[in-house]
């Protein structure tokens, strides 16, 4: 069975990047029956904070990646790290460093002024137990110094490091904490997980950390280390260009699901294909269609994939997404009366919007009542010719029947007996009914809030 997982960091939010790799390995578990972990590594206490853990929970539950247990927390789990590393001192693999940090800094410099590797090599590597100290001392790994370390990765290809550039790494610090490179090993082996998927930051950890699985004798996970996300310039994302927290895309009003679209793509392709949904994506996801450059991040996509996901989203769910997005942007509540005049409206609402924001915009015709004060815009459509307009068009509409065939022929045979055009006519009765000018159609809007309401409204703009 696959196993994949997540392992932020708690130091702030969850910032796009690790959305994505969250996503990645989402999606790689999910298509294949597998199961989808998270870890908090929280180890480092001086910048792992309880907030962020909830912002990273939050950002992760907003944007749909349901993980399976409970979110594991690395410190909490330092017994058991610190119990592998003696355990890899029974065994020989690793053993007790007496160097104080004294020792060596003055190892490193003396091997630069030879001009040697400044790696360090412990004198105590091979020291016999009984010429132990007793004072402080760290565990290191007894690295092989022969040979290389390849890691096979699924987007880098193999890469390879020799052994004898990389040094005796610290497991146990001298007060019994864990390393952060044993703590991800350990961690790693114990949830069972067969497949590491983190971006590639990590492709130099991969190396020492195949050398403590190397060690314990446990069986590799697969690697996939994937290029990080840069801005539409090529550079490092920068905050103006979307190095930023999910919540913000939230409050941004995209739905989740096409922000999950947007994130498979950043970085991952199949074919041609831009817009697709959850299941098309599980079940295309994999490692083949990962590219090896970095992925540029580019609103406009984003923006139009949302809007694409509104256009294609089930009414209902959208009206909960849009109660969420108003939460989250600490925007008032929706009144009864309002969620059913968005849920009549919705249909017409939904297409061509790109946001959460603009579908509000245009929901305006029912989330506001009367009389609507029209904005600047709408205003200049309601001048005297066509208040005079308006005046002449009611008693036909009046008279119509309440279907959007029959409203349209009203409406089209008045145009033309009045040798206007139809678009003369539509920007004053949208000014009319909605106070606006960015509405859903005319006639869309006078189904939804009915006859009565429309009279009522047109006769307001004739005042
Ligand atoms: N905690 C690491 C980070 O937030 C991830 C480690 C890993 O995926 O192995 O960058």
């Amino acid at each position: 069975q696959v196993v994949t997982r997540f392992a932020p960091s708690p130091t702030g939010y969850l910032h796009i990047g690790g959305a994505r790799t969250a996503l990645f390995n989402w999606l790689y578990a999910r298509g294949r029956g597998g199961k989808f972990l998270l870890r908090i590594e929280d180890t480092d206490r001086a910048r792992s904070t309880p907030e962020a853990t909830a912002a990273i929970l939050k950002g992760l539950t907003w944007l749909g990646l349901d993980w399976d247990g409970d979110a594991v927390s690395q410190f909490e789990r330092a017994g058991r790290h610190a119990q592998v590393a003696l355990e890899m001192l029974t065994t020989g693999h690793a053993y007790k460093c007496f160097a104080t940090q004294d020792e060596i800094a003055a190892f490193r410099e003396e091997a630069k002024a030879a001009g040697k590797s400044t790696l360090y090599r412990s004198p105590w590597r091979d020291a016999a137990p009984e010429s132990h100290p007793d004072a402080p001392y760290v565990v290191r790994l007894k690295a092989p110094r022969e040979g290389a370390t390849v890691i096979k990765d699924q987007v880098q290809g193999d890469v390879t490091w020799k052994n004898d550039q990389l040094d005796d790494m610290v497991l146990l610090r001298s007060d019994g904490t864990p390393t952060y490179m044993l703590a991800v090993v350990v961690d790693d082996h114990d949830m069972g997980v067969t497949h590491v998927i983190r971006g590639d930051d990590h492709l130099a950890n991969a190396a020492r950390q195949m050398q403590i699985y190397a060690a314990m004798g446990w069986s590799l996970p697969v690697y996939a280390h994937i290029p990080l996300i840069h801005g539409p310039d090529g550079k490092k994302l920068s905050k103006r260009h979307g190095a930023l927290g999910v919540e913000e895309y939230q409050a941004m009003g995209y739905p989740a699901a096409a922000v999950r679209n947007y994130l498979a793509r950043l970085g991952w392709s199949h074919g041609d294909d831009e817009f697709f949904n959850d299941e098309q994506a599980k079940e295309w996801f994999g490692f083949d269609g990962i590219g090896k450059s970095p992925a540029r991040f580019d609103f406009k996509k984003l923006e139009n994939l949302s809007g694409q996901h509104i256009g294609v989203a089930d009414d209902a769910a959208l009206l909960q997404e849009l109660e969420a997005f108003l939460v989250a942007t600490d925007a008032p509540a929706l009144t009864d009366a309002q969620k059913s005049g968005l849920a009549l409206a919705m249909p017409y609402l939904k297409t061509g919007t790109k946001s959460f924001g603009q579908l509000l915009d245009k929901a305006y015709f029912v989330l506001g009542s009367r009389p609507f004060e029209p904005d600047e815009k709408a205003s200049k459509s309601l001048d005297n010719v066509s208040r005079g307009i308006l005046t002449e068009l009611t008693p036909h509409l009046q008279n119509a029947s309440w279907t959007r065939d029959a409203l349209e022929a009203a409406v089209g045979e008045f145009a033309e007996a009045r040798g206007l055009k139809l678009g003369k006519l539509a920007q004053p009765l949208r000014a009319a009914l909605a106070g606006r000018t960015a509405t859903p159609s005319v006639f869309d809007m006078m189904l939804v809030i009915g006859r009565d309401e429309t009279i009522a409204r047109l006769t307001d703009a004739q005042a």
